[in-house]
């Protein structure tokens, strides 16, 4: 991935060191908005304590340190007594308008709210959980079932042939908008067996020579997409009309709308885009 990783400003942890007064950063969630400010560069609560902004959290977790600073994540239940300059938006509308890093974190921020919020009582025996001491994760004091925080891995794959790459429509995308084969893995199966059986899924093709490309988190509500590019190997294109409702195969002088630059499919398809520029060279 072309990114610098995140691990350069951000240092993870469950507990606080101890106890400090220093300045941190807030992500505040109410459902799948984050609470934004408009009088900063930052854009998200920069202060000391969040109740100082009237806003008066259900939960919070600690995130760990960004440049030093502490970093939590809220939960709130309303968007309270709206506070000027400040404003709830949808976490995917964010994209380009926060930085980088803090985009990146506010998705560990939703995520970790998500399950804790999911993960008050224990799925066994349905008793009220606590946090285990060290760990993202939660216990029952009943039966001791430990709940760690929830990451579902789903594939996503280009498919090359004869320079051309294929695409498919799915049935809630807007109109002319294709994108690459994507699906969770199963359990019991490794990561190309999971590219193998989805792109066989979802237009009855098969594929070889699957290499990895990069991974990104996707937290919406809890994905790790492991991106790959495949090969042709045989068959014909054959949709399941149900998760896919047309596929064809793309050149790179007549592709269709493309996924939006913040996803690893559009990483990938630009990849594509330009190994084939490289080549006419
Ligand atoms: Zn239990």
């Amino acid at each position: 991935m072309s990114r610098e990783s995140i691990y350069k400003r951000y240092i993870p942890a469950v507990m606080p060191e101890q106890e400090n007064d220093d300045y941190a950063y807030w992500f505040v969630f109410n459902q799948n908005k984050m609470l934004i400010t408009n009088n900063s560069k930052i854009k998200i609560p920069y202060v000391k304590d969040i109740k100082e902004l009237n806003v008066f959290p259900i939960r919070t977790q600690y995130l760990g340190t960004l440049d030093g600073h502490p970093c939590y994540s809220v939960e709130v239940n309303s968007e309270m007594n709206k506070l000027e300059e400040m404003d709830f938006r949808d976490l995917r509308l964010l994209y380009n308008i926060l930085d980088e890093d803090i985009f990146l974190l506010a998705g560990k921020a939703f995520q970790t709210v998500n399950w804790d919020q999911t993960h008050q009582y224990c799925g066994r025996c349905g008793i009220q959980t606590e946090a285990l001491q060290g760990e993202n994760a939660k216990i029952c004091p009943e039966c001791g079932f430990i709940s760690y925080t929830r990451i579902s891995p789903a594939i996503i794959t280009a498919i090359l042939k004869d320079d051309k790459i294929l695409m498919a429509h799915g049935k809630d995308f807007p109109e002319n908008r294709y994108s690459i084969i994507a699906g969770f893995v199963e359990p019991g199966e490794t990561l190309e067996e999971c590219v193998k059986r989805e792109v066989m899924e979802e237009v009855g093709i098969k594929v070889k020579n699957i290499r990895y490309f990069g991974s990104q988190p996707w937290p919406f509500p809890h994905s790790l997409m492991i991106g790959f590019i495949s090969e042709y190997e045989s068959g014909e294109i054959c949709v399941d009309n149900y998760e896919i409702t047309d596929a064809k195969w793309f050149d790179v002088d007549n592709l269709p709308e493309l996924p939006s630059k913040m996803s690893i499919s559009r990483e990938i398809i630009d990849w594509y885009i330009k190994s084939m520029k490289e080549k006419e060279i």
